[in-house]
Order: C-alpha cells, then sequence, then structure tokens
C-alpha cells in the first residue's frame, strides 16, 4: 500500500514533503500554489520554489459539515464525517497557504502559533493506496497552559 498525493505538483514527495509554490522572477513575491504569472506585479516570469515548511497561523475555523463533493474528496457521508481545521498559515517571508488543519478543537487554535507541513490521508482509491493531501499541525508549544 503506497501513499500518493491527491494533486501532482503540489507537494515534492510524500516522504519528505515540501510544498511547491512560485516565486516571481521580477519582484520577489511569492505564490502557492504555482502560478505563471504574479499577481502583484503582473509579471510573467515565475520559478518554483519549495516553500517553508514552518509558519504561524493566521486565521482559522472548522469545517464542522462534510463539504460539497464533488469536488471534495474526502468522506462527504454525514453520518460518518468528522470536522476538521481549516485556515491560513503564514510561511515566514513568502506566502499565506490556505490549508487544511490536523486540529479541529476550537480551544487548541490561537491565531499566530507555530505550525508545520505534515501530510494527512484523504481516502483510499481503488488499488488500495492511501490518497493524501497537505495539512499544517500545531506544534507543541513547551510551557503553554493545558
Ligand atoms: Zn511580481
Amino acid at each position: 500500500m503506497a501513499r500518493i498525493p491527491v494533486d501532482d505538483g503540489v507537494i515534492t514527495s510524500v516522504d519528505d514533503p515540501r510544498l511547491i509554490g512560485s516565486r516571481c522572477d521580477d519582484c520577489g513575491n511569492h505564490m502557492f500554489p504555482t502560478q505563471s504569472s504574479c499577481p502583484k506585479c503582473a509579471g510573467t516570469s515565475t520559478t518554483p520554489v519549495e516553500l517553508e515548511t514552518h509558519g504561524t497561523l493566521w486565521t482559522w475555523t472548522v469545517q464542522g459539515y462534510p463539504p460539497k463533493a464533488p469536488p471534495y474528496l474526502g468522506n462527504a457521508d454525514p453520518k460518518t464525517f468528522e470536522a476538521f481545521g481549516v485556515g491560513y498559515v503564514e510561511l515566514p517571508g513568502q506566502v499565506k497557504v490556505e490549508t487544511r488543519l490536523t486540529e479541529a478543537d476550537p480551544e487548541k487554535l490561537k491565531i499566530g502559533m507555530e505550525m508545520e507541513l505534515t501530510l494527512v490521508p484523504l481516502y483510499t482509491n481503488d488499488d488500495g493506496d492511501d490518497v493524501v493531501t497537505f495539512a499544517f499541525a500545531p506544534i507543541n508549544q513547551n510551557g503553554d497552559q493545558s
């Protein structure tokens, strides 16, 4: 049984995942997912770059009901659906990434908290492979209230 990414070209590999974005050759603006032109300066020359794996939580919410499927590929059965967090993680000096979060408990999510990139299973395909997507997980901060 293999792990395969749900989208081609979004992460570098499942073993050592990095998000793939673009950097504008003209102004240095970062984009995610990759884009061939820059929304900031309208430049049309961009280079693919591996993005930071750590960032801070910029804003978040909890997806408490199944997203519309399609396009949603995960478990959309209201009876067995499990809520998950979604939000934006700001990668330092790069870009804010819209992402699934591994944590869905509002008590455990705080704007500005440290987050790191990980992969979560989305569904199992017909070959029995785990199809995974990227997510950000809170980093345990020692000494914080529990
Ligand atoms: Zn630009």
